[in-house]
């Protein structure tokens, strides 16, 4: 390959909520503890843990009531997401020092391009030394930091060795440390995936590697192609470091319609299709789920009327339609005309409400619905918006060719 070769670090925060409520309050150091919903709440479901909590055996997501068995003085506190995402900054802002190329994988981990920092700086596991130590002492939090040359190997590295370490996997050493690991324990490889390939004797990543590429796309079609490539540190995807989507406060769309409308069913059919183009990029921007729905309404005499609540967080079409419509039943005058229609959602998580959704059926659930939405993106991401659509804009024929105007709305 072409090129410099890069040099990226994969950090990873350790227990980053618990870290945090005891960098906020330090006489819990040292104490067993979890971060939940409600303390007082026995039904609440564990957030996070710190080491000590975790010899307990306690895990994530599992009841309050059922870590308090395992460890009757467990100290509980609720959790504090404002100040998770302050400390999250915080730590990213120490990353800065180093490089301006970092992208946000989630609220504790993060990729950073570090390549053209080295001349500056020292080689990739001195810097990832200096942030490993600047992090612990200015705010009293731990990271793993993984060394490589690509993405997928630095995130495997950042895995090997926790909490507040550096390990590092070059272009020498990553037969003798990637290979033996488990398949599951590379990025994108989930218990299906898994099971498919153990069915061949692929067990190790070494064995993904060295499988040859035909029968892997036979078993798993492209994704075969590309998990291979990432065994055999071929990734070359860039770290993505201009998204900015702590900015994006909202993601909305609306349109104006060709002729006054006042019939439910076609506001409804109107809604869905702006429900899905709003989930479509609320998707692609991977800001997670929104918390609140808003709907824009302009009448005939161009009067425009807003309305707004807050639902449980969700990425899914359905939801915010659902949402969307009964607002408009709930405050527009049955029989009004419709000139325009917006939809916009707002209070994103960035993806750390995952660890709050308490009730697993309900999550289950979620996640059930939230495959078929995709498997739907993917077909109108090849085919055109027209090809599927959902059973309730099926029949308005004025969809086809349908223009919805997008705007990003930031402040
Ligand atoms: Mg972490």
């Amino acid at each position: 390959m072409a090129g410099q070769e890069r040099v990226i670090l994969h950090s990873d925060l350790n227990n980053f909520f618990a870290s945090v409520e005891i960098a906020l309050n330090p006489a819990l150091e040292g104490k067993p503890l979890i971060v939940c919903g409600d303390p007082k709440e026995r039904h609440g479901i564990v957030l996070a843990k710190n080491e000590e909590a975790k010899k307990y055996g306690i895990k994530t997501a599992e009841t309050v009531y059922s870590a308090l068995k395992k460890c009757p003085n467990l100290e509980r506190v609720p959790s504090h997401f404002s100040e998770y995402k302050r400390y999250s900054r915080m730590v990213k802002e120490i990353y800065g020092r180093y490089t301006e190329k970092i992208e946000e994988c989630s609220i504790d981990e993060c990729s950073l391009d570090i390549t053209e920092s080295v001349a500056l700086f020292g080689d990739g596991k001195e810097i990832a030394e200096k942030i490993r130590k600047e992090v612990r002492e200015e705010l009293g939090v731990t990271v793993s930091i993984g060394v490589s040359f690509n993405k997928v190997f630095a995130k495997l590295a950042s895995e090997l060795k926790k909490p507040d370490a550096v390990s590092v996997i070059t272009k020498d050493n990553y037969k003798q440390i990637v290979y033996p690991l488990p398949v599951n324990e590379m990025l994108f490889v989930g218990g299906a995936t898994e099971k498919t390939l153990a069915s061949y004797g692929i067990k190790t990543i070494g064995d993904l590697a060295e499988t040859e590429e035909e029968l892997l796309v036979r078993l798993l079609g492209k994704r075969g192609r590309q998990l291979r490539v990432f065994a055999r540190g071929e990734d070359n995807e860039p770290v993505k470091w201009q998204k900015t989507k702590e900015d994006l406060k909202s993601i909305g769309n609306s349109t104006t319609l060709s002729k006054d409308i006042s019939s439910r069913e076609e506001i409804k059919r109107w809604i869905y299709a702006l429900s899905e183009s709003v989930a479509g990029r609320q998707r692609e921007a991977d800001v997670g789920r929104a918390n609140t729905v808003h709907i824009v309404v302009r009448d005939e005499n161009l009067r425009d009327f807003t309305w707004q609540t807050k639902i449980p967080p969700t990425a899914l079409c359905g939801d915010i339609a659902k949402t969307a419509y009964a607002l408009f039943c709930q405050h527009y005058p049955l029989g009004a005309k419709v000139r325009m229609l917006g939809v916009t959602v707002s209070g994103f998580d960035y993806h750390i409400e995952q660890m709050t959704i308490g009730e697993v059926t309900g999550k289950k659930e979620y996640e059930k619905r939230e495959r078929a939405e995709n498997a739907v993106a993917k077909i109108r991401e090849k085919y055109g918006y027209a090809t599927l659509q959902r059973g309730i804009v099926l029949t308005d024929e004025k969809l086809n060719g349908l223009d919805i105007k997008g705007q990003k709305e930031e402040k």
